[in-house]
């Protein structure tokens, strides 16, 4: 088997795939640097950053998602490795499964890092660009305390998700009021809720 498919273990064992109609694989993008920002209204409601490598797209969820303010430094946890696939899913995760709720694609885009992703991430400090429709520019991951689990899936870590200095630096905007809806179908959280 794919170190891919060793790596999405954890995800699938969460998972009943009869009941929740998200994605259980996928291809790597054309280009490998896709990344996506899903607004999930889960137990408690949250923003899931997912940066693609290797074969993966790496997971974070960050209850305030992102701010355009360097001093906003927003409590980031990573969680389990998903499949590619999830970078275009939206929709409802049915009640009593886990991540039961409202799903949708907030933003999505390519990233790039300057150095090795791979030894920033041992390090503990991913420093990136975001090119999507609603984020942009420079942006870090900073590991504030824990360390990955036995299968490497970086089981409670936390993180800190925040602005780094470039032209789209604004603390006066607040990006996640200003924009609620999908890129893709344009719809918010509420509207997919009252779709059922
Ligand atoms: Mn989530």
């Amino acid at each position: 088997m794919s170190d891919a498919h060793d790596k999405l273990r954890t995800y699938r064992e969460k998972r009943d795939f009869g009941r929740t109609a998200e994605p259980s694989g996928g291809a790597p993008s054309e280009t490998g640097d896709v990344f996506v920002i899903q607004k999930h209204a889960a137990r408690r409601l949250h923003y899931d950053l997912r940066l693609e490598l290797d074969g993966v797209m790496l997971s974070w969820a960050i209850p305030k998602g992102p701010s355009f303010d360097t001093k906003q430094r927003r409590l980031a946890v990573r969680t389990e490795d998903h499949p590619l696939d999830y970078a275009g899913f939206e929709g409802i995760i049915p009640k009593g499964e886990y991540g039961g709720g409202a799903m949708i694609v907030w933003d999505r885009g390519r990233w790039t890092c300057a150095g090795d992703p791979r030894a920033q991430l041992d390090e503990g400090h991913l420093r990136f660009t975001l090119e999507g429709e609603k984020v942009h520019g420079r942006w870090h991951l900073l590991r504030t305390k824990g360390f990955d689990d036995a299968d490497g899936n970086g089981k409670g870590e936390s993180w800190l998700f925040f602005k780094g200095k470039d032209e789209h630096v604004d603390p006066s905007r607040d990006l996640v009021n200003e924009r609620p809806e999908s890129i893709v179908s344009g719809k918010t959280i509420e509207d997919l809720q009252a779709d059922g």
